[in-house]
């Protein structure tokens, strides 16, 4: 199954649908992983909390798919953040992941409380030079955190990772973004799997004779938005990567536009959470 890539403004290139691995049992993540390479999937998204990059590198082996073949992405995370506690919390990442390298690692909240993320920033900067980072970003950053990035340092995040789905769908914070070269992967893509049963994503799933997984997906992924689903279940891996052969109209792109919901929100608020 061919994918599609997005370009990143470091000019490298991520495959626009990876598979997410939050709340992926560390014992069942090898064979998710396997699964997941074996049907056509190029790009794993794992991080430090998740507890599961052991499995994210052993499925990775077990499948026999070259290592430069496929995208992993890991994060610092938040008690980690600073200058020598993100090169050791990427060396123990590394380590579990049994890699010499990932492709992508993101600062996973900014936690203003602690102000750290800019010595963080600078150090991932330095991890990049050395070649065990490929490229680098942020997840959960606000515009003006991101700024401040750019203006301390003139490295532009590749990607921030945030929350959006058709419950919310982060228009401003998409624009901002967009205005600054970075592009947005969005998480709980699916909403955490509460919107497969909204009514108006079902008669549009009617319509085009697909899932409402597949019309949310899609929809993302015509919004230019950089998607990671999560699922352990072959099927559903399947049905969430087979999303191509079809559009959603410009109707049909309205209506979705009609669910975002400023109080949408299922996950943390980035500028408490720690
Ligand atoms: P999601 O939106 O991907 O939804 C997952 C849920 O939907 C699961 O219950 C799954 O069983 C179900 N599902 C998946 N495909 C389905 C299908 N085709 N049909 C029916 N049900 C289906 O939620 P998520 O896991 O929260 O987010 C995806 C990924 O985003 C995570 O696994 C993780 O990698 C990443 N993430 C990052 C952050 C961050 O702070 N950077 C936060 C949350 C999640």
């Amino acid at each position: 199954m061919s994918q599609p890539f997005t370009t990143l403004n470091d000019g490298s290139k991520i495959p626009q649908i990876g598979l997410g691995t939050y709340q992926a049992a560390a014992e069942g993540t090898a064979a998710m992983v396997e699964t997941a390479l074996g049907l056509g999937y190029r790009h794993i998204d794992t991080a430090m909390i998740y507890r599961n990059e052991t499995g994210v590198g052993d499925g990775l082996r077990a499948s026999g798919v070259p290592r430069e073949d496929v995208y992993i992405t890991t994060k610092l995370w938040n008690t980690d953040q600073g200058k020598e506690s993100a090169r050791a919390a990427l060396a123990t990442s590394l380590d579990q992941l049994k890699l010499d390298y990932v492709d992508l690692y993101l600062i996973h909240w900014p936690v203003p409380a602690r102000d750290l993320y800019l010595e963080s920033w600078e150090e991932l900067i330095r991890l990049r030079e050395e070649g065990r980072v490929r490229a680098i970003g942020v997840s959960n950053f606000m515009p003006d955190q991101i700024d401040r990035l750019i203006d301390a340092t003139g490295v532009v995040p590749v990607v921030n990772q945030i929350e959006c789905h058709p419950a919310f769908q982060q228009v401003s914070a998409r624009a901002e973004n967009a205005k600054r070269k970075v592009a947005v992967q969005s998480w709980s893509p699916l909403g955490q799997g509460e919107l497969l049963g909204n009514p108006v994503l079902k008669t549009l799933a009617e319509k085009h004779d697909r899932t409402v997984a597949q019309i949310i997906l899609r929809w993302h992924v015509q919004n230019d938005l950089i998607v990671i689903p999560k699922s352990v279940n072959e099927g559903r891996m399947r049905e969430n990567l087979d999303i191509l052969a079809f559009t959603l109209d410009a109707d049909d792109m309205a209506t979705i536009a009609t669910l975002d919901d400023p109080d949408g929100r299922m996950g943390p608020d980035p500028l408490t959470f720690e």
